[in-house]
């Protein structure tokens, strides 16, 4: 409410190497009766019960680092700490404001990061800039949109999207102002061609699509894909949340994308699922460079400095987006190696692969064609205990494992996506077949067992319909 009038003044003293701007900003007194008569209560305790209190907390919480954590879609993986440790490095906490020829070397990193993401991805260049995937799609969807509007092109207000989508794939293209048009799936959720070509003319703006898709399938009619849209006049775009098992064997670029985002928080090393930061980068053909945002950062004479385009679709973040997350991303682009990518491709297939065909004699598999970083289960093959898939997820944590997706895609009743990234042993895997196959036992012999799990947890079965309608959000609703 009033908290724009606390602003504390920027001081304009001129530190070595930094030039703020001449700021007007005059600090403020709050007015009295915004101030507290009584002192503030703040309950004062010893670092050493700070500290106790914050490690057994973390002992409370579920992590990466803790135990396996197969989460399809998110593709949860163990990030190196010497990524993290040079992200913290205070060498690189620069002023945004900072004068240019004192950020040089940030300014490479971000140069340099682009260039090696162009060269995994087979696109012509990047922007750094966005903040997430779905903030990707949106500037993606963005430069389409101006793409058509700069070629006169303006009845083309549709955005194709296959039903078996990520929800951000519909939402985004409905935010920057186009309709999405849903295009059916074959049963393994590639794209039906027939219903393809039946959508596609004169008003198709573009494609959204991710390979290998939703269920871990790679759509092989891809090339021809790409032919028909773009001879109907669309746009492909490449969601890249599924990247991580094509890295360093085929390139969404060569597939005949034309856009695409990357998730850093999924495939280059930035940890995730705790809301952020992320990084969404955005890479286009060489015909589209000149739309990404503003600023970008070019290389001139061996100097790195920014520039701003007219024909660009404006600036999308503050300054230059998550730059610790470059960091990493660089970090561990370098420490990999152009040579070392494909394993981790080749790893994240194996080991999907093997997880699927050792548990298919004991849950559901639908979809039995060679998968790729990841699959789905409809549940346990044999149904007749009433135990489902949410049962399954709450026993796996009576056993320290982070359950899998549930009850996503939506194509399935029971869905159970299973996503071993390339960072997990053999042993970790074997654990997790030797639990599945557990559980899979217990729900034949001992049902009620696993229905009601999980049993050795702080917090036991939660009424899920309750905490969703009826949500106690509040510290002291919780007392
Ligand atoms: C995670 C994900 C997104 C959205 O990415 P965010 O970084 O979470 O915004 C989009 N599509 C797919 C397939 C995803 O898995």
């Amino acid at each position: 409410m009033y908290y724009d009038k606390l602003i504390f003044e920027i001081s304009t003293d001129n530190h070595v190497g930094y030039s703020l701007p001449q700021s007007n900003i005059k600090p403020h007194t709050l007015d009295n009766t915004f101030l507290r008569d009584d002192e503030l209560y703040l309950p004062e305790v010893s670092e050493v019960e700070a500290v106790r209190h914050y490690t057994n907390v973390s002992f409370k919480n579920f992590g990466i680092e803790k135990g396996f954590y197969p989460l399809g879609s998110c593709t949860m993986k163990y990030n190196p700490k010497i990524n993290q440790d040079i992200s913290n490095n205070p060498a690189f906490h620069l002023h945004p404001n900072q004068s240019l020829n004192t950020a040089q070397g940030n300014l490479e990193i971000y140069y340099e990061t682009q260039r090696i993401l162009s060269e995994l991805s087979g696109l012509d260049a990047f922007s750094l800039n966005p903040y997430a995937g779905a903030h990707g799609e949106l500037v993606g969807l963005m430069i389409i949109k101006k793409y058509h509007a700069d070629n006169k092109d303006t009845k083309r207000t549709k955005i194709i999207v296959p039903d078996s989508a990520h929800g951000t794939n519909p939402a985004s293209a409905s935010v920057a102002g186009f309709d999405a048009i849903e295009v059916k799936s074959n049963e393994d959720g590639t794209v039906k061609l027939k219903d393809l070509k039946a959508q596609l003319g004169d008003d198709t703006a573009g494609i959204m699509l991710t390979n290998p898709n939703t269920l871990g399938i790679f759509e092989k009619d891809i090339i021809e894909i790409a032919k028909l849209v773009h001879e109907a006049g669309g746009l492909l775009y490449y969601d890249g949340a599924n990247l991580n098992p094509l890295l360093g064997k085929v390139r969404p670029g060569d597939m005949g994308f034309d856009i695409m985002h990357i998730n850093l928080h999924k495939t280059f090393s930035t940890p995730h699922g705790g809301g952020g930061p992320g990084s969404g980068p955005v890479g286009v053909k060489a015909y589209l460079k000149d739309y990404l945002p503003n600023p970008q950062i070019v290389k001139e004479d061996d100097t790195y400095t920014l520039k701003t385009n007219d024909k660009a679709i404006g600036q999308i973040s503050h300054f230059y987006g998550n730059f610790g997350v470059y960091i990493k991303a660089y970090t561990y682009l370098l420490t990999i190696g152009k040579e070392h990518f494909k394993h981790i491709g080749q790893n994240s297939v194996l080991n999907a692969n093997y997880i699927k065909e050792s548990l298919k004699d004991n849950y559901k598999l639908p979809i039995k064609a060679i998968c790729k970083h990841e699959f789905v289960f409809d549940g346990l093959k044999d149904k007749s205990s009433g135990v489902t898939t949410l049962d399954i997820a709450k026993r796996l944590l009576d056993y320290d494992v982070h359950p899998p997706t549930i009850y996503f895609p939506l194509v399935f009743k029971e869905s159970l996506m299973i996503e071993p990234p390339e960072t997990e042993s053999k042993a970790a895997i074997d654990n997790f077949i030797s639990v599945m196959k557990q559980v899979a036992k217990e729900a034949k012999e001992n049902p009620d067992l696993v229905k009601n799990a999980p049993h050795t947890t702080i917090v036991k079965r939660l009424d899920e319909a309750s905490a969703a309608r009826n949500p106690r959000v509040k510290y002291r609703d919780l007392l």
